[in-house]
């Protein structure tokens, strides 16, 4: 589903965010990108997302080689990635359903798919009681909810969380996590970038850590490890 082949990502400044990374992810797979802030984590993502683009090496996702990507297939290839991020990212002045249904909008969608596919998304994150509030008037962690609905409403064949329990506590944290699983059972491939050692350490999944933009482990069933 994801396949880096040798990538190499220096920014202007010179700063070599990534080097010579090479990994694969399966569909269905559900990975955590682990590593020191400045490691190369969200920088991963971003070109994931084609917010930037390598210069050496290759990355592929669902089968497409995006470093190639016409710019008027960007917008298809990130219908395909679902995003999560630390600071959530809400509509401030659409209610839960209207930013969930929001990317559907954009994308298009007609109205009756909108009223059948938003409806049930919010049951999966348990904020239907909730769908006329605002953000400002749900918990951290219920805005969070918001957002991890609003990235798998479109059914993406890969959500990617930056930080997605940075600014939650543990318990909502694990919260956040056990619906990320419960997304991941359906199918979608799940990257979570994280510095949140009780999580990774609890759920024992993949484990990909970077140091100083290199790959320097890759662990099945892993540990957070003694970086911080
Ligand atoms: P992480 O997400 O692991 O904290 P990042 O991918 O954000 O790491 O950053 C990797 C390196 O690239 C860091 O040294 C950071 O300062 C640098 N960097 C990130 N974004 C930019 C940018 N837009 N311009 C210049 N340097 C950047
Ligand atoms: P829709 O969302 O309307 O069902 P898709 O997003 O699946 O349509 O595809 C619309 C167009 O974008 C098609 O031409 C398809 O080949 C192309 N496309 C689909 N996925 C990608 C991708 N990951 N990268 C680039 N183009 C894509």
């Amino acid at each position: 589903m994801i396949r880096f082949d040798h990538v190499t990502k220096t920014y202007k400044a010179g700063t070599v965010a990534l080097r010579d990374v090479s990994l694969e992810i399966g569909k269905g797979e559900f990975v955590f990108l682990v590593g020191p802030s400045g490691s190369g984590k969200t920088t991963m993502i971003r070109l994931l997302l084609r917010e930037e683009t390598p210069d050496q090496g290759r990355i592929w996702v669902a089968g497409r080689e995006i470093g190639r990507l016409s710019s008027w297939r960007i917008p298809y290839l990130r219908r395909n990635i679902g995003c999560v991020f630390q600071d959530f990212r809400l509509l401030p002045t659409k209610t839960v359903y209207e930013n969930v249904a929001f990317a559907l909008e954009v994308i298009g969608r007609p109205r009756h798919v909108i009223q059948t596919q938003v409806p049930p998304v919010l049951e999966l994150v348990g904020l239907a009681h909730k769908r006329d509030n605002l953000p400002h008037e749900l918990s951290g962690g219920e805005q969070q909810r918001v957002a991890v609905a609003r990235a798998f409403v479109n059914r993406p064949l890969v959500l990617l969380a930056d930080e997605p329990t940075g600014n939650l506590d543990p318990a909502t944290s694990q919260g956040i996590m056990k619906l990320l699983e419960r997304i991941n059972r359906t199918g979608t491939t799940v990257v979570v970038a994280t510095h949140d050692a009780g999580i990774v350490d609890q759920m024992r999944r993949r484990v990909i850590e970077l140091h100083r933009g290199e790959l320097v482990r890759d662990q099945a069933r892993g540990v957070y490890g003694i970086a911080t």
